[in-house]
């Protein structure tokens, strides 16, 4: 490195980019600009007016330490505490998966039916750090929602950012294995859920920013990677409202298999399954029969 004096935000915005395509990282400069933007507490787009400006010493040992932490392997939304989903803000530690644009279509395409059909109640499983549900009541002011999660940790982050998007008085969480806390007989206009999908024998092939550091309980889908999806699959029909609507995100690869389990059921209609921003299956929806009297 150069001697400290000489450092300004933009020698040390190329210095950390080159660094990082070294350590292999997918977006080496937007990770430079994000963790300096958060070392200097500034937004990214303000960085670009402070160019020439030398940085103070705290903010540099700030920087410099969550450069190593990243160089290791450690994802930009951890080291930052926050992601965004849905153009909303979400606090994220590694108690929760951090959310993915590629959840998003799931999001996009409920809340289009939700307007459309007037749901009154939906059912998170796996809510993680609760951006599906979160993101669903923001835009959905009628609607109340029910977020389960296994894990209590992921609950506490959940909560969280429910209450910093001020949505709390309308997304309840509870704690437990799927449908196993709800009240018998309680039922949804829609369920939703990003359920871990991840086969085992994928799991080492994971990037390690993902292997490491994400919690092994929100990726891993046992064997096949569809105990969870199957289970789903099993209570989701006692769970919905007829014409109820269920959306389950899914691996790329795990379409056709995912939608031959559907055949089992036949009180489901499956629908076109939803593609994600880079056009790959991502989303299975169905709807629950309405009995014809
Ligand atoms: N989409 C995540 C990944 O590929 C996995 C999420 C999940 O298992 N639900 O890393």
């Amino acid at each position: 490195m150069q001697p400290e004096t000489e450092w300004t935000v933009g020698s040390l915005l190329d210095w950390t980019a080159q660094y990082f395509v070294k350590k292999g990282c997918d977006s080496p400069r937007l990770d430079a600009e994000v963790l300096l933007a958060h070392s200097l507490k500034l937004k990214r787009i303000d960085l670009y007016a402070r160019y020439n400006e030398d940085i103070q010493e705290d903010a540099k040992a700030k920087f410099r330490d969550l450069v190593r932490r990243r160089a290791e392997g450690c994802p930009v939304a951890y080291l930052v505490a926050s992601k965004e989903f849905y153009s909303l803000p979400f606090f994220v530690n590694q108690d929760v998966l951090i959310p993915r644009p590629d959840t998003e279509c799931l999001v996009d395409v409920a809340l289009r039916i939700a307007k459309k059909e007037n749901w009154k109640t939906i059912l998170d499983l796996g809510t993680g750090s609760g951006c599906i549900a979160i993101a669903l009541a923001k835009s959905l002011p009628l609607v109340k929602i029910v977020a389960v999660d296994i894990s209590p940790k992921a609950l506490v982050v959940a909560s969280k950012n429910a209450i910093a998007n001020k949505v709390a008085d309308r997304v309840c969480f509870v704690e437990g294995d799927l449908f196993t806390p709800l009240e018998k007989g309680l039922a949804f206009d829609a369920i939703v859920s990003n359920p871990p999908y991840i086969p085992d024998s994928d799991i080492k092939d994971l990037d390690k920013d993902v292997k490491d550091y994400e919690p092994r309980l929100a990726l891993s889908g046992g064997g096949d990677g569809f105990s969870v999806f199957d289970q789903i699959l099993l209570g989701a029909g006692s769970r919905l409202n007829a014409g109820g609507h269920l959306f389950i995100e899914i691996g790329s690869p795990q379409e056709e298999p995912s939608r031959a389990r559907f055949q089992a059921y036949p009180q489901f209609q499956l629908h076109p399954t939803i593609l994600d921003g880079g056009r790959n299956p991502r989303v299975l929806h169905a709807t629950k029969i309405v009995p014809t009297p």
